[in-house]
């Protein structure tokens, strides 16, 4: 074996799974034709990745809806609520999704990528047992190939930090006694599946994050131990997204074959090469983005690869993928409308294939076929026009941003002082986070519009109508403060960035991001700058409709970048800079046509931490300065707003405090109040609306409970601080449980003021 890839994606180029599975759950199709169609994509999978060239080929990648669901039914890791449905099928479904008796269980995402995994629910007296009818039946299937399988599984402490407790106990590695002869189980039954060797790829992402002694004494102890358990069984330890230099340490001297590193990402892997080539172990070198969508270059590629081979003998190295393909869109074959230049500056999956055959065969030596080397001459051409092209730099732009002088707003006492004067918006002000119910006859006329069987002046009317009916209803229950709905948006990223320079859009560019949902990032490809006004005429018709202060309604660039594929070729904080003069031209626009109320989503600004604790402090600066770069060209008596989702800020306080937004709506509802505690132990400056209502669920709150809630919030926080909300943005509740819940919220902050009299 010489050239991999970690894994391969599975939901279709043309979201077959997807498809599949929605017709399955609606009982449209039986689980025969299901598990046909997941077959047939199976093969084509690896069929893409033996005519590619790749010599061992993942086994075991697939899956219905997540690979941590598959691990937990592997491991017999079945939460007891769910050990009542006797049906496989219809139990692995339940923990997907919840079935009429079962809530679904959590997701979160995947390191920092956008994948969401299903979190295992674990406790101490769960009963294991091994399940490995899965990959039995997948290696048989993919025996037939005729080239080197390989295993792909969870590794055993990634699935238990990736875990939660539901028992009393809170520490899942606590329960490695337990998992670990389980592993030794499994490894010794796929020793079984082949009379040569059985390749297993544990994926133990979790060494990418700082991490603690406890879990590297349990790494070894677990590799000693699965490394010896049968003589045919050769173990890769795979990490990705960054580098895992305290594990490699340890890994190095336990008896596991090779190892997996990410050099796209973790450059500090580096560091590990001395150690590497002082064990036996093989080096499986990534170095083809697994991750984004951009053509690699090749000959700064092999480069690398020949400073690599300084250190670890040449013969020990394999050239692959620096993580699953799994989070890029497959092919470019369906792009048709793609303009061309930008078109040959992407690589989706199956040109990754490519990829990683050719840098492995000019890297071993080996001859290229007249198709490769054609494929090698383009990619040459377009590495060089991707370069040069004016349509990726902007002097404009660069100018903008490098002789920017940034001046800070007045202080917060004093600009809130006359933001009071201005709006006289009373303590305990209700307001919501932006977005309406995206009905699905919101839904069908952008779908119209889009197929050319409405006419734009339709379209827009319509858009109008909703807009207008959502403020009457607004201002009908006596909200303080007004959103216009958002109903001419798709998404509150490709909103945006459908207007602005540097971005590109894909047709069938499909990420799978959890279970049978995918989504279709937008390509950052070149300098950002905004043409015209993007939202001005929206909240300006808006705004005539009502006295009360309309919220102009923005995406920060921080979430911009988090949601999109984005340039490599500069670093992330600089695409993002220039993202934040766009905004800041909308706020500008804005301001000038009467909206005094601005609000700058950074909905993905906890998610866009780093891995690495390290890494931290510089994330913040240039991200906490972008915020200030967008929203600090205002008047004082412009108030900004901002909104944040989840809930685990306790530890970014002060962080979030200095982006200095006037007030800040926020995720309360889920964690049980955890953030209370800090606004009581840390304090927090700009006013605040903690989420009153979790808007995640379609339960209506009653009036009682937001009263309860409002009045624990009274408890850490002056009234005159707070602001009274739903968690999140309304889109994809209906209006049935919209009505009453805001009717409620605004009859319970009522209540509160009538007592507090
Ligand atoms: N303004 C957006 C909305 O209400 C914010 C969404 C979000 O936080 N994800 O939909
Ligand atoms: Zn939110």
């Amino acid at each position: 074996m010489k050239s991999y890839v970690l894994g391969f994606p599975r939901i279709g180029e043309q979201r077959e799974l997807k498809k599949a599975l929605e017709s399955y759950w609606k009982e449209q199709i039986s689980l025969q034709q299901l598990e046909a169609t997941a077959k047939e994509l199976r093969t084509r999978h690896w069929n893409y990745q033996k005519d590619a060239g790749i010599d061992c080929i993942s086994i075991n990648d697939f899956s219905y809806y997540d690979i941590m669901l598959d691990t937990m039914f592997l491991l017999g890791a079945v939460p007891s609520r769910f050990k009542d449905i006797e049906d496989k099928t219809a139990r692995y479904f339940a923990m997907a999704r919840g079935d009429k008796t079962h809530t679904a269980m959590e997701m979160t995402k995947w390191l920092n990528s956008n994948y969401h995994y299903i979190v295992p629910e674990l406790s101490e007296s769960d009963e294991l047992g091994l399940d490995i009818s899965k990959i039995v039946s997948e290696y048989a299937e993919a025996k037939e190939l005729g080239v080197q399988l390989k295993i792909n599984l969870i590794g055993i402490i990634s699935f238990l930090k990736l875990a939660k407790r539901v028992d009393v106990e809170k520490d899942t590695l606590k329960l490695f006694d337990k998992f670990l002869p389980l592993y030794v189980e499994l490894v010794s039954e796929l020793a079984k599946l082949d009379s040569e060797k059985v390749v297993i790829q544990f994926d133990e992402p979790s060494f990418v994050t700082s991490i603690g002694s406890e879990e590297l004494s349990l790494l070894k102890i677990a590799y000693d131990k699965l490394g010896s358990v049968a003589e045919n069984v050769k173990i890769v330890v795979a990490t990705y997204f960054q580098h895992s230099v305290e594990a490699t340490k340890v890994l190095v001297n336990t008896p596991i074959s090779s190892l997996a590193l990410d050099f796209v990402y973790g450059e500090k892997n580096m560091e590990s090469l001395e150690a590497i080539a002082n064990s036996d172990k093989k080096l499986l070198v990534g170095i083809v983005d697994g991750r984004n969508i951009w053509i690699n270059d090749i000959s700064k590629s092999l480069e690398t690869l020949k400073k690599i081979s300084e250190v670890v003998p040449r013969e020990r190295m394999r050239i692959g993928t620096s993580s699953s393909l799994l989070h890029v869109p497959y092919t470019l074959k369906y792009e048709a409308k793609m303009d061309s230049e930008i078109k040959s500056w992407l690589s989706y999956a199956v040109e990754k294939l490519d990829e990683v055959n050719i840098i492995n065969k000019l890297f071993f030596g080996l001859e290229l076929s007249p198709q490769e080397t054609d494929k090698l001459a383009e990619n040459k051409k377009a590495n060089h026009s991707r370069r040069t092209s004016t349509r990726v730099r902007d002097e404009a732009v660069r100018n903008r941003v490098a002789n920017f002088q940034f001046e800070p707003r007045k202080s917060f006492e004093d600009r809130i002082v006359e933001q009071h004067k201005k709006f006289n918006y009373p303590p305990l002000a209700t307001t919501t986070i932006g977005s309406f119910p995206q009905t699905a006859e919101v839904r069908k006329a952008r779908r119209d519009f889009k197929a050319g069987n409405i006419s734009e002046e339709k379209y827009i009317e319509f858009l109008r109508e909703e807009t207008k009916q959502t403020v009457q209803f607004q201002e009908k229950i006596g909200l303080d403060v007004l959103v216009h709905g958002e109903f001419e948006r798709n998404d509150m990223v490709e909103y945006f960035g459908e207007q602005l320079n540097g971005f590109a859009f894909s047709q069938n560019g499909w990420v799978q991001s959890y279970g049978s949902r995918c989504v279709k990032p937008p390509h950052i490809y070149g300098d950002v700058s905004r043409p015209e006004p993007m939202t001005v005429e929206w909240i300006r018709y808006a705004q005539s409709l009502t006295e009360k202060p309309m919220k102009g309604m923005l995406t920060g660039p921080v979430t911009i970048l988090a949601w999109s594929f984005v340039r490599d070729d500069q670093p992330r904080s600089e695409t993002s800079r220039q993202i934040a003069f766009a905004i800041r031209d909308e706020i500008s626009d804005l301001e000038q046509n009467g909206i005094e109320m601005i609000q700058v989503d950074e909905a993905a600004f906890k998610e866009g931490y780093p891995l690495r604790a390290e890494d931290i402090p510089t994330y913040e600066n240039w991200a906490v300065q972008d915020f200030l770069v967008t929203t600090s060209g205002v008047k004082d008596t412009t108030q900004i707003h901002t909104h944040m989702c989840y809930s685990e800020f306790n530890d970014i306080i002060k962080t979030i405090e200095a982006m200095d937004a006037d007030v800040i709506s926020i995720e309360t509802s889920r964690s049980g109040n955890e953030l209370l505690k800090v606004f009581e132990t840390v304090g927090y400056k700009q006013e605040v609306g903690p989420g009153v209502y979790d808007i995640h669920s379609p339960r209506v709150p009653s009036v009682e409970e937001m009263v309860t809630q409002i009045e624990l919030l009274l408890e850490v926080l002056p009234e005159r601080q707070l602001w009274i909300n739903p968690d999140c943005g309304l889109k994809t509740r209906g209006w049935a449980e919209v009505e009453p819940s805001l009717k409620n919220m605004v009859e319970a902050v009522k209540v509160v003021r009538e007592k507090r009299k």
